[in-house]
């Protein structure tokens, strides 16, 4: 390959991720720090960094520059750093070139009216007033997607700007096949007696709630010198470069879970971007490989791991002699038990591991049936309460707690849903194959040693950053594809045990 014009086309994609990872610090500080009257200022300063760097990103010199170099690469070993590196940029500088400006700015502010009228809407549980700015968000997506054609499915472009090179026809046959076999084992669950997890809810003191999820963290290998967490209204994790990534809680003072696998979930996300190889840096393959396979990262070391009974053997009395008071008439056992409660409930980010996959088969069969125009946005109310029924068999008594209580369709992020699922799947693939090679991993978390772990996912998932599409990266580390079953097993494995199923 042309090593000047390869250097030239890195010193142009280096600038602009540095204007990206700057904006990013501006978007953490905005909501962790920020003084509410920052809020004008800061989004104007959002925007301006990103018309300049979408502006640098679409010039016709990089756009010159990765022409050449990708002329070139055919006979470059395919999986060398540099030659994925040019196939990325081909994919997203085509992507953002097609899209005219003028449907960005117009997207763009139905999406900014979109979330003033859902938060109204929701606020007063009435799905009628925010109709129109979705069905005007759909119209534009359609538009949007339109570009793209030919496709198999109107969705398919939508679903590729989260997991590059996922087709429907793949998500509809991976969930065609899960969907069945998890509302069968939360009907068998529902006839069972209910957990109490009563202990859960009572108060747990806020400041020793953050030292324990810091303890466990630590204990797992988040790196603090390249890291930090701060308070948040929703907790997140962003990284603005792979030596300073950062996570975000919220605490609850009531609810002991709510912090404490929350800290779990955001640094299982922060991990996956501290342990990107080096030489990726400042590049677009510097990040994780997709949203699904950052899921599947965050729920391994949430749920896999932070909701094993290997993991409570170990953690648990910490906990106990952290909270006596709250804890000391409850055993081990009865404490797993209670984390892992099943219980069919209306919101999705409530939902424990048996029931929220079905939240998001609902909401990707509505957002496809949208966009291939089975579905019309009048109907959703109704559609949305009637697979309620039908895959977690509860039905919502009002459309806040229905339809209208995510924000994504109001952001325009459609298309997205489907990761959140799809990293559950992976997670447990994941884990199929961390038990092959480790097999006495559980017994290395019952003593509190997660270096072995945290050392395999490095160099098979983490180190690689998005130099593979998700689905290399499963078959490349698992042998399958996205695959349901080992996610089915697991789970009936884990409730058969806790229910005696
Ligand atoms: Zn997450």
């Amino acid at each position: 390959m042309n090593g000047k014009k390869l250097n030239q086309l890195k010193e142009l994609i280096y600038e602009i991720n540095d204007i990206k990872m700057a904006t990013a610090v501006l978007a953490w500080d905005q909501e962790t720090y920020m003084p509410k009257g920052g809020i004008q200022d800061r989004a104007e300063q959002l925007s301006t960094l990103n018309k300049i760097s979408h502006g640098k990103f679409t010039s016709s010199e990089i756009g010159d520059l990765i022409k050449e170099l990708k002329s070139e690469i055919k006979s470059i070993d395919d999986e060398s750093n540099d030659v994925r590196l040019i196939r990325v940029l081909n994919r997203t500088y085509n992507k953002a070139v097609k899209v005219p400006a003028s449907l960005v700015a117009e997207t763009s502010k139905a999406c900014s009216i979109g979330q003033q009228t859902w938060i109204e809407a929701k606020n007063k549980s009435d799905f009628s007033l925010f109709k129109p700015c979705l069905e005007l968000i759909i119209e534009l997506k359609k538009e949007y997607a339109k570009i793209f054609s030919p496709y198999a499915s109107i969705y398919d472009p939508l679903l590729d700007d989260f997991e590059p090179g996922l087709k429907t026809t793949d998500v509809k046959k991976i969930f065609n096949e899960l969907r069945p076999q998890q509302v069968k084992l939360i009907q068998q669950i529902r006839e069972k007696k209910e957990i109490d997890n009563s202990f859960l809810f009572r108060e747990y003191d806020i400041e020793k709630q953050l030292g324990l999820g810091k303890d466990a963290i630590t204990k797992f290998g988040f790196d603090w010198d390249r890291g930090r967490q701060d308070k948040s209204a929703h907790p997140f994790s962003i990284n603005f470069g792979i030596g300073d990534v950062r996570i975000t809680t919220r605490l609850d003072k009531n609810y002991l879970p709510m912090a404490l696998f929350g800290t779990l979930h955001e640094a299982g996300h922060a991990m996956y971007e501290q342990g990107i190889s080096q030489e990726l840096r400042r590049t677009p393959l510097g990040h994780g490989a997709s949203l699904a396979i950052h899921e599947s990262q965050s729920r391994l070391w949430e749920n896999i791991i932070g909701r094993s009974k290997a993991f409570w053997t170990y953690f648990y009395p910490e906990l106990q002699k952290t909270f006596p008071k709250n804890l000391s008439d409850i055993s081990l056992n009865n404490f797993y038990k209670g984390i892992n409660k099943v219980k069919s409930s209306f919101i999705r980010v409530e939902a424990d591991e048996a029931t929220y996959n079905l939240h998001i088969m609902l909401r990707l069969e509505i957002e496809i049936g949208l966009m291939e125009g089975s579905i019309s946005v009048a109907d959703l109310p109704s559609v949305w309460n009637s697979k309620m029924k039908e895959y977690l068999g509860i039905t919502p008594k009002n459309d806040a707690d229905g339809v209208l209580q995510d924000i994504h369709w109001a952001m325009g992020a459609i298309g997205y849903f489907s990761t959140y699922a799809l990293g559950n799947l992976v997670s447990v693939q994941i884990w199929e194959k961390i038990n092959q090679d480790i097999p006495d991993i559980s017994s290395q978390i019952e003593k509190g040693e997660f270096s072995a772990l945290l050392g395999w996912l490095r160099k098979n998932i983490y180190a690689h950053g998005a130099k593979f599409e998700p689905q290399e990266l499963v078959q490349k580390v698992t042998g399958s594809k996205i695959n349901p079953a080992p996610y089915v097993k697991y789970l009936s494995e884990k409730y058969g045990e806790i229910y005696s199923l």
